[in-house]
């Protein structure tokens, strides 16, 4: 089944580069110049062939900066009907702003500029992301000498087991369940924790270095359980 995605980027070069670079890619690419234009697109894009409710679109690239409004507009538009996809793309790297639009329901962020390669990787993630929440959740993971197995509650490093408390566990496998996207502090807080806990940063510090210390060949230097600066972790996607 090719993929549709509606890539909204007013941007005239670099619409047309991420256009073609998906169209090789494989996905059949909509594309949208503005907030009004990706507005109608989301709203018509479904067409006869597609079912009632259905978005029409498999997936949202989203510029914010746009001349006739903020794409985050776009994006609270879309999450009170459809969970498809959201990867957010903008030259603002300011951090309250990436937490917000992940709280809002992104998926993920791309600070400009970035490589194609990336781009297409964190789409690759988002999709299969999607996929396997509606099949079934994430159970296993394995990457550079870590495994967890969900199911068994058990984590090994290069073969051997690791012990890990019950609060390390359910963060880890926070992180596993999302392996490849970035999880705010406020999501692993109200996961692990609890919704009263969201303000709690220092537990998720004081948890993550010790799962790094276990886990971790150099936990100063993670490679595994990464930290995205102000907005929460991400663990390394998984080999497949
Ligand atoms: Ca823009």
């Amino acid at each position: 089944m090719t993929l549709r995605v509606l890539l909204v980027e007013d941007d005239r070069e670099l619409r047309t580069t991420l256009q073609g670079a998906l169209a090789v890619e494989g996905y059949d690419v909509l594309t949208a110049a503005s907030l009004s234009e990706g507005l109608a697109l989301l709203a018509h894009a479904g067409g006869p062939a597609r079912a009632e409710g259905d978005p029409g679109i498999d997936m949202l690239v989203l510029d914010l900066g746009l001349p006739d409004g903020d794409g985050e507009t776009l994006l609270a538009t879309l999450r009170r009907r459809h969970s498809i996809p959201v990867l957010v793309i903008s030259a603002r790297q300011a951090e309250d702003q990436k937490v917000r639009l992940l709280d809002a329901g992104a998926d993920d962020y791309l600070v400009k500029p970035f490589g194609i390669g990336e781009l297409l990787a964190r789409m690759r993630v988002a999709l299969r992301h999607r996929g396997t929440t509606v099949q079934a959740a994430l159970k296993h993971y394995e990457h550079a000498g870590l495994m967890v197995d969900l199911v068994a509650q058990r984590v090994e490093r290069d073969g051997h087991a690791v012990h890990l408390t019950p609060t390390e566990f359910d963060l880890l496998a926070r992180l596993v369940r999302s392996a490849g996207q970035v999880v705010t502090h406020r999501q692993l807080l109200a996961d692990v924790w609890g919704a009263e806990f969201t303000d709690h940063t220092h537990y998720l510090r004081l948890y993550m270095a010790q799962l790094r210390s276990k886990l971790e060949a150099e936990p100063a230097e993670p490679h595994l359980l990464l930290t995205e600066p102000g907005v929460g972790y991400r663990l390394a996607e998984g080999d497949d």
